[in-house]
């Protein structure tokens, strides 16, 4: 339980650490918008800072807004760091910035827990979830913030119950400068496919939170300024189904009350297609896009993954039955899997085509410690340890014709025609589909009004004046204004601008092919 007070007080300096680009970061969509400079508030963080004691005065910065300075850090007396492995350079970064003001530097989530050897210059890892370790950290710190002669590594046995966690300290982060807003109901997932290291880093029986925190924390991200979308960071939403359909009814009576001012999104298995029961009531809550890791669509590779539950109806049908209640679905893809084969792309793009889903997150096969495909791997004596590659996995196939066929699947799903074909199948098939609501003062107020005409300001210059794929946009654009679709025509463009540029670059290979931060769950991480 958090404590209310603990002598003396001690200056914490939060520290989020700088995404690399990825897919899912949307950094290309940011100068269209009206000043957006960072994806999602990072929720361990912000949790971790509310849970600290009460008298303890905080400080959180994310680097993707700006970097922490020589004030910030002169005002601090230990500094909180926490993030994923693509952030590992970047967190090493902090630990050295910080230690040059002989600064305690503590570090906390995903990427530490499951690999702590990456993190030898921290003095402090907090290693697992919020529990008895935040809590010896703290006294450690109470006791004596200075830096240990030694690396301590504290481990969670006994994990705080969701619900007693805080409402994470949302106050703090610059809200209206994030492109969505963050909450997390769940945590860990029942399933196991072979890449994920959800399971293994946090539990296969999904714990909870109670339906009024969601509420409450709902309402102070409201009270903090956030109008737009909300995504729940849950592994797995429906990871246990009950918990979902207890919580939906308080979303759709704080959205009633509220007047329909946030638009929902979230992660599930696709199986949540086969729960009428689930999707209307995600309807009513005004959920409008599902995450959903489709992985492939070879069932042969599914099996191989241990991911036969999205094949408990077929892919397609699935993606069909989630539109009809409004919901776009977003998928991850994964090339270089054991059961690859040479016209796999061209089966890829078939899919991409079929599907008409706008947003494929399509990464290599990457093996993730603390997974079971990291484990077959070193076996198999197939882990690569070479920074020049794009995957550390050694495929079946030839590594050059894997990413020269992920590179192909980038180039060919991502041309502007193809892409806007797909959005305007969406308006027409999904988005009409969702809940008419009324418009709520503050989606009609002044501030609201002015973001949106600053947004369509910079997409019609920039893309539709100064861009070099003018037609395709103002093919898909002239449409929507004429149908006053306002609203789906900006979504479309900025997310729709960010995917072209991103895909171009990474045909181009000045991407990563295994950027494995583009699973939007994990730009956020949970309670470390
Ligand atoms: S990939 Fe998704 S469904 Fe599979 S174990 Fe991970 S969180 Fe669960």
């Amino acid at each position: 339980m958090r404590a209310e007070r603990i002598e003396p007080a001690r200056r914490i300096l939060c520290v989020f650490p700088r995404y690399t680009s990825s897919f899912g970061t949307f950094e290309h969509a940011y100068p269209l918008t009206d000043g957006v400079q960072a994806f999602m508030p990072p929720q361990g963080l912000l949790l971790i800072a509310a849970y600290l004691p009460a008298n303890w005065p905080v400080r959180f910065i994310d680097e993707n807004i700006r970097a922490a300075t020589k004030e910030d850090f002169e005002w601090a007396e230990a500094v909180f760091v926490s993030g994923m492995h693509i952030q590992r350079q970047q967190m090493n970064d902090i630990c050295r910035r910080a230690h040059a003001f002989d600064l305690a530097v503590a570090i906390g989530g995903p990427s530490v827990s499951a690999c702590p050897d990456y993190y030898p210059s921290f003095d402090y890892l907090h290693v697992g979830e919020l529990g008895d370790a935040t809590n010896e950290l703290i006294e450690r710190l109470a006791r004596d913030p200075s830096r240990p002669d030694a690396q301590v590594a504290l481990t969670t046995k006994e994990r705080l119950p969701m619900t007693d966690f805080p409402v994470p300290a949302y106050e703090l982060a610059e809200i209206s400068r994030y492109f969505l807003g963050s909450i997390q109901y769940s945590s860990g997932c029942p399933y196991q496919c072979e890449f994920c290291d959800i399971p293994g880093l946090y539990g296969r029986n999904p714990r909870i939170k109670a339906p009024q925190q969601i509420i409450a924390e709902l309402d102070k991200l409201r009270e903090c300024g956030v109008t737009g979308s909300v995504y729940f960071v849950d592994d797995n939403f429906i990871g246990n189904r009950k918990a979902a359909l207890d919580l939906l009814p308080h979303l759709i009576e704080w959205q009633k009350r509220t007047g329909y001012v946030m638009r929902l999104a979230c992660e599930a298995t696709l199986n949540i297609a086969k729960r009428p029961e689930i999707l209307e009531k995600m309807r009513e809550a005004f959920f409008i896009t599902i995450f959903c890791g489709i992985e492939t669509p070879d069932p042969d590779a599914l099996k191989a993954m241990q991911k036969d539950h999205n094949m408990m109806v077929p892919i397609l049908e699935g993606i069909h039955t989630i539109n009809s209640y409004g919901m776009e679905v977003v998928s991850g893809i994964i090339m270089g899997l054991d059961t690859d084969k040479p016209e796999t792309g061209d089966a890829l793009l078939t899919f991409v085509e079929q599907s008409r889903i706008p947003l494929l997150t399509i990464n290599l096969l990457q093996a993730l410690p603390k997974t079971p495909l990291w484990d077959r791997l070193e076996r198999e004596n197939r882990l690569v340890d070479d920074d020049s590659r794009d995957s550390n996995v050694d495929f079946i196939l030839p590594y050059d014709d894997v990413v020269d066929a992920w590179r192909r699947c980038m180039a060919i799903a991502y041309e502007p025609e193809k892409l806007f074909a797909r959005y305007a199948y969406q308006c027409e098939y999904t988005y009409a589909n969702r809940l008419k609501v009324p418009v709520s003062p503050e989606m009609k107020s002044w501030a609201n009004i002015k973001r949106a005409v600053i947004m369509l300001r910079n997409i019609f210059w920039k893309v539709g004046v100064r861009g070099d794929y003018k037609r395709a946009f103002w093919k898909f654009a002239l449409r929507r204004l004429r149908r006053g679709e306002i609203e789906w025509l900006i979504a479309s463009s900025l997310v729709g601008h960010h995917l072209i540029v991103f895909a171009r670059d990474a045909s181009r290979g000045r991407q990563n092919a295994s950027n494995y931060s583009i699973r939007l769950r994990e730009a956020s991480v949970p309670a470390e």
